[in-house]
């Protein structure tokens, strides 16, 4: 009954920026510090539902129960790694899309992976959120709650979320208003205030959103998804290549550096025998030379509509030792949660195949 209350058709309170906040308890005509006691409620206890407001009179309460929902997602299966690392919870949205968003515990980090899409339009052939399609863009609310639930499980625990990287389902930059608003209200100094730094974008490398970024001047940390050094591969795997080739893809790559300072992280996922010779790695330390940059080198997840699979630690290893003779910084990513399917899309595309409701924790 509760749970088909706070999931009606509402907005949602996560939706709501601290300005659209202090204007709102304006209009109920309360006094200002209202609007900081509920966003410290909801950012900073992570309170899930009006009741837990135990900073507010119960009339004030009751407003933000009747104006307002609280929960938009529906989690309806939960993995753990074998190794309890990295747990991994899909959710359902109210009118029944999926997501999935990945915690990751290492030392004392707690990254959370997110989505900003149900689906991806980008159609990655080696992605099994690319193979579902796009089904919509998430709210800023939305993304916003996936880092709330898990940041509430955190604090019972006496912990929090450390970092972001804004890798799970979609391209952020197909949705960057909702992106960027959703990070704004992450990292304001009301509430969460987890500063731009701890965040990582991760895009397909959609030129004219690199560009905006860039002339944004944000502190957050860019990724760019490269996997290919020549375009006839990079528009086989990565069908957007067409409509940004790699020329104009590195200029964009080389004016974001000279703009902002920042190094920028490329992404290589390691597929065997077709981007991992290492006549492939000279020929993207070519494309890199000069530019402030680390290579992060991942071997593919598998997914059921590619063929290709990752490549041995061997490969990997020559891989990034010819980029290191050649000056540019490399890591082999350790393929956390391979054990639940963490790879980006996975558990969703699942669930789009086979209808379940009930939670499923293994
Ligand atoms: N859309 C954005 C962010 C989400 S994908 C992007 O493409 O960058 C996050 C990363 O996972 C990307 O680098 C993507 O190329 C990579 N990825 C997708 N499917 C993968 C797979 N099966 N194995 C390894 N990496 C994968
Ligand atoms: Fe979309 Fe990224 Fe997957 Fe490509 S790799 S289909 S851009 S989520």
């Amino acid at each position: 009954m509760v749970e088909v209350e706070l999931r009606s058709s509402k907005p949602l309170i996560y939706d709501l920026d601290y300005a659209n906040l202090e204007n709102l308890i304006r209009d109920w005509q309360l006094p200002g510090f209202r609007a900081r006691q509920i966003w410290e409620g909801l950012y900073r206890n992570y309170w899930r539902s009006p009741e837990e407001f135990s900073t507010l009179p119960a009339a004030l309460r009751q407003q933000l129960a009747e104006h307002f929902r609280f929960i938009s997602l529906e989690p309806i299966q939960v993995l753990h790694s074998s190794d309890r690392e990295t747990t991994k919870t899909l959710f359902n949205l109210p009118d029944g899309r999926a997501i999935e968003t990945v915690l990751m515990k290492y030392e004392k980090r707690r990254t959370l992976c997110i989505s900003t899409q149900s689906g991806c339009a980008m159609g990655c052939v080696f992605c099994a959120t690319g193979q579902m399609g796009f089904k919509r863009n998430l709210t800023s609310g939305e993304i916003v709650e996936q880092v709330i639930y898990y940041a509430n499980l955190l604090h019972q625990e006496g912990q929090s979320v450390t970092n972001i990287v804004i890798m799970g389902m979609g391209e952020p930059f197909h949705n960057y208003d909702a992106t960027m608003a959703a990070i704004d209200r992450l990292n304001h100094p009301l509430g969460m205030n987890l500063g731009s730094r701890r965040f990582t974008i991760s895009t397909v490398g959609l030129v004219p959103m690199i560009r905006r970024f860039a002339a944004e001047q944000r502190q957050i940390n860019l990724a760019i998804s490269l996997h290919a050094a020549d375009d006839e591969l990079r528009s086989s795997m990565l069908p957007v290549n067409k409509k940004y080739p790699l020329s104009e893809l590195m200029v964009a790559c080389r004016d974001y550096v000279t703009q902002t300072h920042r190094r920028l992280t490329f992404e290589w996922a390691l597929i065997q025998n077709v981007n991992d010779s290492v006549e492939t790695a000279r020929k993207l330390a070519r494309l890199l030379e000069g530019l402030l940059c680390h290579v992060n080198v991942i071997p593919l997840n598998p997914t059921q509509k590619y063929a290709g699979i990752g490549s041995t630690r061997e490969r990997a290893l020559a891989f990034k030792a010819e980029l290191e003779r050649h000056g540019i910084p490399c890591t082999i990513r350790i393929r956390r949660g391979i054990d639940i399917q963490a790879g980006c899309g996975q558990l969703a595309i699942q669930q789009t195949q086979n209808s379940t409701s009930k939670p499923v924790v293994i």
